[in-house]
């Protein structure tokens, strides 16, 4: 199999390096030559001696995909679909603002969890993104403006790949390649209760986002399946670990679904949950799918929602629609390519 080179760390490179008979200190050089360059082959990487580049370029491929397809918003946003040496693809799109450059990554190929408002999980998965595929995503679009932020919200469910997202985590943060600091990395998650807690211990820098959608369990369940595996009472036990171990303000997200979520009730049960955690809550409201049965709610219900979620004591903002020409913004993710 070709080894995973951008999913590689300076040590996991010195024994390459070190077995081309060079010196260690070249692992460190090529890691960041790496990072700042995205070379696609090796015969472009210079920093290595001419004949082993020529070597290496003739026994293994470097780049991990290749941009199979590109749209751009009017509103600037670009969505990249990679294709990945066995075929397989997977979708990750750049977010520029005035001050910030978002990457919004995959972490599966398709998704194992089946939202019935999502088009990732439609097909179920597929097969997990190794480290380098999910740096490969990064990398593609921090040629185009230096990357600064980075949020685990493309398909799949980041922490059924915990290993190689943890992986790509400490290797956005080396300071031999982007030095990304932890807090500008959020992990989006349904809600793996036990993950949770070890994300907690082994990166508690890092933003964690809870995809709540429904703060009760009869309307939770409905809507993300997997909270008949672990549900409500068992994530906010899950929290309440993570809580203690992290200082960080935790993030929930909330689809504003018009027929299933809504209610005055919802409401009053969201504002409750996120006040006791001290939860800052991002209100999405549905961006329409075809395959699923959700109907978007109209602007009115939508700041109704929001001001009974403030009154119950949450603290709520309401998320704008970046990319919505394009089919980029979240849970429109493979689309157009379900089929493919
Ligand atoms: N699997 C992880 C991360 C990827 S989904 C998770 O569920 O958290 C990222 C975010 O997009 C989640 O909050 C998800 O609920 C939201 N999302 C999915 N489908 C959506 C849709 N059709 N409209 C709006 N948001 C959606
Ligand atoms: Fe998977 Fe997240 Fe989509 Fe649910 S919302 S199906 S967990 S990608």
């Amino acid at each position: 199999m070709n080894p995973d080179f951008y999913g590689c760390s300076p040590v996991d490179l010195s024994t390459w390096v070190e077995d081309a008979g060079l010196p260690a200190f070249r692992a460190k050089q090529l890691f960041t030559y790496l990072h700042s360059q995205q070379p696609e082959r090796f015969a472009e990487v210079t920093v290595l001696p001419k004949a082993l580049r020529e070597q290496w370029d003739a026994a293994f491929r470097l780049a991990p995909g290749t941009e199979v397809e590109r749209q751009e918003s009017r509103d600037g946003t670009v969505k990249s679909l990679l294709e990945f040496a066995d075929g397989k693809r997977a979708e990750c799109v750049s977010i520029p603002t005035a001050s910030r450059h978002t990457i919004c990554v995959s972490s599966q190929v398709g998704c194992a969890v089946g939202c019935t408002f999502c088009a990732s999980g439609l097909r179920g998965v597929e097969r997990d993104l190794q480290a380098g595929e999910i740096m490969w995503q990064v990398l593609h679009h921090h040629r185009r403006r230096p990357v600064t932020h980075i949020v685990f919200m493309g398909s799949g469910e980041p922490l059924f790949n915990y290993e190689a997202v943890l992986r790509a985590i400490r290797l956005l943060g080396d300071p031999a390649g982007m030095g990304l600091s932890r807090r500008r990395i959020t992990v989006s998650t349904s809600g793996v209760a036990e993950r949770i807690r070890q994300l907690g211990d082994d990166e508690p820098q890092v933003t964690l986002a809870l995809s709540l959608h429904a703060a009760d369990n009869a309307t939770r369940s409905q809507l993300v399946p997997l909270n008949r595996r672990w549900n409500v009472d068992h994530l906010i036990e899950a929290l309440q670990d993570y809580a203690t171990k992290v200082g960080r303000r935790m993030t929930f997200e909330y689809v504003l679904l018009a027929d299933a979520n809504m209610s005055p009730q919802h409401a009053q049960d969201l504002g409750r949950l996120a006040r006791r955690f001290g939860a800052h809550i991002n209100l999405i409201p549905f961006n329409p799918v075809i395959q699923t049965p959700h109907q978007r709610p109209s602007w009115d219900e939508v700041e109704d929602f929001a001001a009974a979620v403030a009154a119950a004591g949450g603290h709520a903002t309401i998320r704008g629609q970046r990319g919505a020409d394009i089919d980029a913004a979240c849970g429109q993710l493979a689309l157009k390519h379900a089929d493919g």
